[in-house]
């Protein structure tokens, strides 16, 4: 189990993002790392922009990665942009199929 950074919800580690800060000096950049093969400290996020703009607000990221500089998020932004979260589509509570009729029942 691990810890979304931004909602604080424990979630199992593959539904969480994983990301790690790359770079030297005062400026880090953070990297996605789906695959979780960089080495390194990591943090983990659920794939979901409300998740990301909370872990931003709170200045999570750098909390969490023990950075002491300043972390450049866009390429964690640009990856949760275009990885849409699963389950966004809920087609079994909109299927009316069973509704029962009421039209050409035998008497
Ligand atoms: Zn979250």
């Amino acid at each position: 189990m691990r810890t979304c950074i931004g909602c604080r919800l424990r979630a199992p580690a593959t539904d969480l993002l994983r990301f790690v800060a790359v770079g030297a000096g005062d400026v880090f950049r953070l990297q996605p790392d789906p695959k979780r093969r960089l080495p390194g400290r990591g943090a983990h996020l659920h794939l979901d922009p409300a998740c990301f703009a909370q872990a931003e607000r709170r200045r999570a990221f750098g909390r969490a990665l023990r950075l002491t500089g300043v972390a450049d998020t866009g390429l964690l932004a640009e990856h949760i942009r275009t990885v849409m979260p699963r389950g966004t589509t809920d087609d079994k509570a909109s299927a009316p199929s069973s509704r029962p009729s009421k039209v050409g029942r035998p008497q």
